[in-house]
């Protein structure tokens, strides 16, 4: 079931989907549970999605990805948030590093990491966030001190997905300790595991399980001049920033997944538990919740594909990516809660799906710039737009 050598075009779409699909159905949803509930992580289906191509969705052809835009990107995520968001997140940061890199490394850089990055002999991480430092990036610690032809790293990063099965990392950094304003001397630096490297813990979580969450630190960690994405100093925080785009119609897209979950369940559910000698979906309270799910699903799904138009269109989608991030973890926050009190007790229950999807749902609210931030910066674009 290998898609890796398919041609990637928009006629190609469907049945990359298919593959995905089928993928997911067969292999995925039976063992869930079992992985998330021990929040165990799934190396059978990581070497599965290797096989699969997955690690490669967004890497150009030239490089041995598959090249898919983010149109097609956006419903492939959707399709595996639906049944197990936590994987979708070793591939999102993993991709999310591979766009870094396409987008703004050096020739060199791409010719190296790409093609590993595609067939996921190297799985990627995004080290941005430290322990006192998530929304207020210009406020990180991290320090790449330059030493003869390379840097000397030291510092704390916390969250970081893949973090420790992962084996390359971009550390956003301070090169330049006195720069006013701070983002000019940040610089976002593409490290292999080495000596001073080391994961200090994997955080326990309400949700996203089965992929690691960890606080790591760089020790004396000596990296190589060459090894500064797009290989000039002082550009970490620009490149932060260029990722958020794509890293936030990602997360609407997984939002739409995860809300479209609830609502198929509860469709079901609704149609065979009775009550009062009818289903309970011809119960009108039920009947209004179902109605309000759908269309919040369906409205979450459009602002994401239309943000993701726009991004293959090569346009700025700040406001159109904030809106879709903004709308659809809301959805799917409101979609799973509505799914628990449609389910009454079994919704609680961890024998039924519904209870993970309340616990994975509010992850989406604060990945990718929480959803104070997304409003913050829809209303900064409309000013903008529209000055007085
Ligand atoms: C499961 C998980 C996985 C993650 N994976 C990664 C990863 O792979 N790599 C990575 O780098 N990070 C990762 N993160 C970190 C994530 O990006 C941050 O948690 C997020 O950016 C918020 O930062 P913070 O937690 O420090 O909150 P803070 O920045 O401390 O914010 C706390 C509260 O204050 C609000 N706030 C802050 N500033 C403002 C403002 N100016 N105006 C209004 N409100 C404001 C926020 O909205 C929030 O409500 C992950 C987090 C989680 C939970």
């Amino acid at each position: 079931m290998t898609i890796a050598d398919a041609s990637f075009s928009q006629e190609d779409e469907k049945q990359i989907l298919d593959s995905v699909t089928a993928w997911l159905e067969k292999e995925v949803r039976p063992v869930t549970k079992k992985y998330e509930q021990a929040d165990e992580y799934p190396f059978d289906l990581v070497e599965q999605m290797k096989e699969l191509g997955l690690f490669g969705l967004t890497i150009p052809a030239e490089y041995g990805g598959m090249g898919l835009p983010a149109t097609t990107y956006v419903k492939i995520v959707t399709a595996i948030a639906e049944v197990f968001m936590s994987i979708g997140g070793i591939v999102n940061s993993h991709l999310m590093l591979g766009t870094l890199i396409f987008r703004f490394g050096t020739l060199a850089q791409k010719e190296y990491f790409l093609p590993k990055l595609a067939m996921g002999e190297l799985r990627g991480a995004l080290c941005l966030t430290e322990p006192d430092a998530g929304t207020d990036l210009q406020g990180i610690k991290t320090h790449a001190r330059r030493d003869g032809d390379g840097y000397v790293l030291n510092g704390s990063k916390m969250w970081i997905t893949n973090g420790m099965y992962g084996s390359l990392y971009a550390v956003l950094t301070k090169t330049d300790l006195s720069a006013k304003p701070a983002h000019k001397g940040m610089t976002m630096f593409l490290a292999e595991r080495g000596d001073g490297f080391t994961v200090d813990r994997k955080l326990k979580k309400l949700g996203y399980r089965s992929v690691e969450s960890v606080g790591l630190s760089f020790n004396d960690f000596r990296i190589p001049a060459e090894r500064i994405l797009g290989g000039v100093e002082g550009q970490g925080f620009q490149h932060a920033v260029g990722g958020l785009e794509l890293g936030r119609i990602n997360v609407a897209a997984r939002g739409v997944g995860l809300a479209n979950a609830a609502l198929k369940d509860s469709i079901r559910y609704s149609q065979q538990r009775k009550t009062f000698g009818k289903p309970i979906c011809e119960h009108q309270a039920i009947a209004l919740k179902l109605g309000e799910m759908a269309t919040r699903v369906e409205a979450a799904r459009l602002l994401t594909n239309s943000a993701a138009e726009k991004y293959v269109r090569g346009e700025r989608c700040d406001l159109e990516a904030g809106m879709a991030k903004l709308f659809a973890s809301e959805t799917a926050l409101y979609c799973s809660q509505e799914a628990m009190r449609i389910h009454g007790g079994y919704g609680y229950s961890a024998e039924f799906d519904i209870e993970r999807y309340y616990r994975d749902a509010p992850l989406m609210c604060i990945g990718e710039g929480t959803n104070e931030i997304q409003r913050i910066v829809i209303a900064k674009n409309l000013i903008k737009m529209y000055p007085a």
